[in-house]
């Protein structure tokens, strides 16, 4: 059954989306050469904790899986794509990494992924980490009211396609809300205009995953969870809940960063905004869209602002420099 949120409960899908984009925020902060998955487990449930949220990855137990999943994140290094459990396994330079994480707050729960390398990305990764973004930011553009749910299916799956990558049928994005996984299932393949008419209400987890190898076969760890490419390929998965409203696609996991507006000022302020855009937390266009809009340049410079909107602004050259409040990153 597919249920319409009222604003009320998406608000409240947001308070625990945001406790999500902290978590992906710090294990993008804390995952370097060296760190043991397992550490990166302890810090999301950290995080968690301090914001009264629980897991909803901690003990899910759905029908393919033999055991229930032990920690709060999946962490899937190079070749997984999905579901990896976090163990002893130190990261190393190069390492392609994907986050995947949800939150439960006050009975809400949001769902987000990343993906990232350790170190600088090889041109294959930051290709294949570009297309998934890309996907997931075209599947986001396709949640409107009146349009189809193959629209964001098809928009996800030509990005993939076009770059040559591997898109399996199996997983893919699905309602989110009341628990972690409710209809409609949203396969990362599609046709636009099939499907069910998507409205304002409907919250949706759209995560793209593609394997680097160009096909679409994976296989299953003896764990019974991990994800593989059948092919040894590297895999990356990212992933935003998404509110279908009115006004355009509500990004719920997206960080509610605060900008201070320096007008004249360049001094590594759009670098701070990339990272935030690398880390899968925030649109780049969002940002320039956010700081040209009127509201904010007739402010005085260095006030702050919040940035709570994103996904639902048209792509913009860079302009004005900001830096990032709440996240600044030098
Ligand atoms: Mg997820
Ligand atoms: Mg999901």
């Amino acid at each position: 059954m597919v249920e319409l949120k009222t604003s009320g409960e998406i608000e409240a899908i947001h308070a625990a989306g945001q406790v999500v984009a902290q978590i992906l925020a710090a294990m993008r902060e804390q995952a370097s050469a060296g760190t043991r998955l397992r550490e990166l487990d302890e810090a999301a449930r950290e995080v968690l904790a301090k914001a009264g949220a629980t897991s909803p990855f901690l003990g899910y137990q759905p029908a393919f899986a033999p055991v229930p999943f032990p920690a709060a994140i999946c962490t899937s290094v190079n070749d997984a794509a999905l579901h990896g459990i976090p163990g002893r396994y130190r990261l190393a330079e190069g390492d392609l990494l994907s986050v995947d994480c949800g939150a439960a707050l006050d009975g809400w729960v949001a769902d987000a992924a990343t993906s990232f390398t350790i170190g600088p990305p090889s041109p294959a990764d930051e290709r294949l980490l570009g297309t998934a973004m890309t996907a997931l930011r075209e599947g986001i553009e396709a949640a409107v009211p009146g349009g189809r749910l193959g629209d964001i299916s098809a928009a996800i799956g030509a990005a993939g396609r076009a770059g040559g990558y591997g898109i399996c049928g199996d997983f893919g994005g699905h309602g989110v809300g009341r628990a972690m996984h409710e209809d409609p299932h949203i396969p990362n393949e599609g046709r636009r205009g099939r499907g069910l008419r998507l409205s304002a209400g409907l919250v949706l987890a759209i995560e793209p995953w593609f394997l680097a190898g160009g096909k679409d076969d994976y296989r299953i760890d003896r764990d019974g969870w991990t994800i593989r490419s059948a092919d040894g390929s590297r895999a990356a998965h990212v992933e935003h809940t998404v509110a279908i409203t009115g006004d355009g696609p509500l990004v719920l996991t997206a960080l509610s960063v605060r900008v201070v507006i320096r007008a004249g000022h360049r001094d590594g302020s759009p670098a701070a905004a990339w990272r935030l855009v690398l880390a899968g937390t925030l649109f780049w266009r969002d940002l320039h869209a956010v700081v040209r809009a009127g509201t904010f340049t007739r402010r005085a410079p260095g006030d702050l602002h919040p940035v709570v909107r994103a996904g639902t602004f048209t792509r913009r050259a860079p302009g004005q420099a900001v830096t990032i409040g709440e996240h600044a990153v030098t």
